[in-house]
């Protein structure tokens, strides 16, 4: 038997992952599977979808960055790094991070540590390849609180991208999509934001299927995309407040 529900007692912490691509670009993506295995010499292992651009430039150079989350991270950070592709848009553009003498591209920003790794083992997990590598370089960058997968998503109300090896499907699960993490309807969390201002209120919000973003107006515009995860009109679907 395998209890779906068994793997929500998991305990994770939420990273963003980067590399040099061979052709010279950053990229990264989040993975909340970054763990320590071996203390002497230090050992960590990440656990990355097969599919990301990350992932191919950590097999192409062997090197790989992880940048551990602050609490202070926010949804737009996110969701730049977890829900849109390296493939397409350049996610250091507007970051504060920094290349290191290896040439690896970190994060600084909302960040609470940084690593660099040089991959010595990889597995072949199915969907996702595990890389065990070495750390070379273990630092500090602000004495925030880093941020749990759980507080991701009870606080933040943060959706986990599909590609993510802890991915379920949510809704089909629950057979409920506008249910929340604390029980509240998603129609009742959207009301609580706009309640100090009622006259602003819209009748409608829309709620994005991709990374559960809440846009509150009426009508979307036929252009609209997703500021989270960068998704279109399509697939947003209306939730009355
Ligand atoms: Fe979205």
């Amino acid at each position: 038997m395998i209890e779906r529900a068994a793997f929500h007692s998991l305990s994770y912490g939420l990273y963003l992952v980067t590399a040099l691509s061979a052709d010279g670009r950053k990229v990264g993506c989040v993975a909340n599977t970054f763990q320590q295995v071996a203390s002497e010499p230090p050992m960590v292992s990440i656990s990355l979808n097969k599919a990301n651009a990350t992932t191919q430039a950590i097999l192409d150079t062997g090197r790989f960055g992880v940048s551990v989350l602050g609490q202070s991270a926010t949804m737009e950070l996110i969701g730049l790094f977890g829900f849109q592709s390296s493939a397409d848009v350049d996610k250091f553009q507007n970051i504060e991070y920094e290349v290191n003498p290896a040439n690896l591209p970190q994060v600084l920003a909302n960040c609470v540590a940084k690593f660099a790794v040089d991959v010595r083992e990889r597995v072949d997990a199915g969907t996702h390849f595990v890389f065990v590598g070495s750390v070379t370089e273990a630092c500090t960058v602000s004495d925030e609180k880093p941020m749990t997968y759980a507080y991701y998503h009870e606080v933040l109300r943060g959706k986990t991208p599909p590609k993510a090896a802890s991915y379920v499907n949510e809704d089909a699960e629950a057979g409920n999509a506008a249910e929340l993490a604390d029980g509240r309807s998603e129609a009742e969390a959207v009301r609580e934001l706009v309640s100090d201002q009622p006259e602003l209120a819209p009748k409608y919000g829309w709620r994005c299927k991709l990374c559960g973003y809440i846009e509150m107006m009426d009508e979307l515009p036929d252009d609209y995309t997703c500021p989270i995860c960068g998704a279109g009109k399509e697939m947003f679907e209306r939730i009355e407040l």
